[in-house]
């Protein structure tokens, strides 16, 4: 493991002063022995989906423009973004206009996750990430199931794709990013969480 500050880049990229987000203060493990993740909907400059996955005390990030699908069929584009602080998967709110990654985020899905390559090939997260084939199996409230981050291209212009493994949890009919927009955490909207924040905000 690199000795530097995995968080380096999150901080830079911010001005805790200005915004509520976590700085990232304490890097202690989550308190359940199972590795957390979150997926964020995140209506910046174009709206998309973070994925977050706890790996070796930070959370590792992808951008889905798209969302996640439950259809074994659909590969969604998923674009490494810089590790994020572990308190940030409660993170829901306003990020203020001017700012890194300004506009409203809602906490879509939250819950544990199993690495599936460690059951099968004694693969870490982390060695799976470095290979560019992960592959975790969510139990979250809204996903449910096997999903595989494949890093596709090389150098600077790789790309991931994540998919739906073809499992029980596979469904090609639902549409959870269409059908359950609402956060998992305070059942808000996306519209509610930004009238009820700015709201507080002109307090
Ligand atoms: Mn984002």
């Amino acid at each position: 493991m690199p000795s530097e500050d995995p968080l380096k880049a999150y901080r830079q990229k911010r001005d805790f002063r200005c915004t509520s987000e976590p700085s990232g203060g304490e890097r202690e493990a989550s308190a359940s022995k199972k590795s957390i993740f979150v997926i964020q909907k995140h209506a910046a400059r174009s709206l998309h989906y973070d994925l977050r996955l706890e790996v070796d005390g930070v959370l590792k990030s992808w951008a889905v423009p798209k969302g996640p699908s439950t259809d074994p069929g659909q590969r969604r584009l998923a674009i490494p973004t810089e590790d994020h602080p572990l308190e940030y998967a409660n993170f829901e709110g306003i990020i203020p206009e001017g700012k890194y990654g300004a506009g409203t985020v809602l906490v879509w899905d939250a819950g544990t996750y199993r690495n599936l390559k460690a059951e099968t090939e004694k693969i870490s997260m982390g060695q799976s990430i470095e290979s560019g084939m992960v592959e975790v199996w969510l139990e979250g409230k809204k996903l449910r199931g096997g999903y595989a981050l494949i890093r596709t291209g090389r150098g600077k212009d790789h790309r991931w794709l994540l998919i739906k493994m073809n499992d029980e949890e596979a469904d090609v009919r639902r549409d959870p990013t269409g059908a359950e927009p609402e956060s998992v955490l305070t059942g808000r909207t996306l519209e509610e969480i930004a009238e009820e924040e700015g709201d507080q905000r002109k307090d």
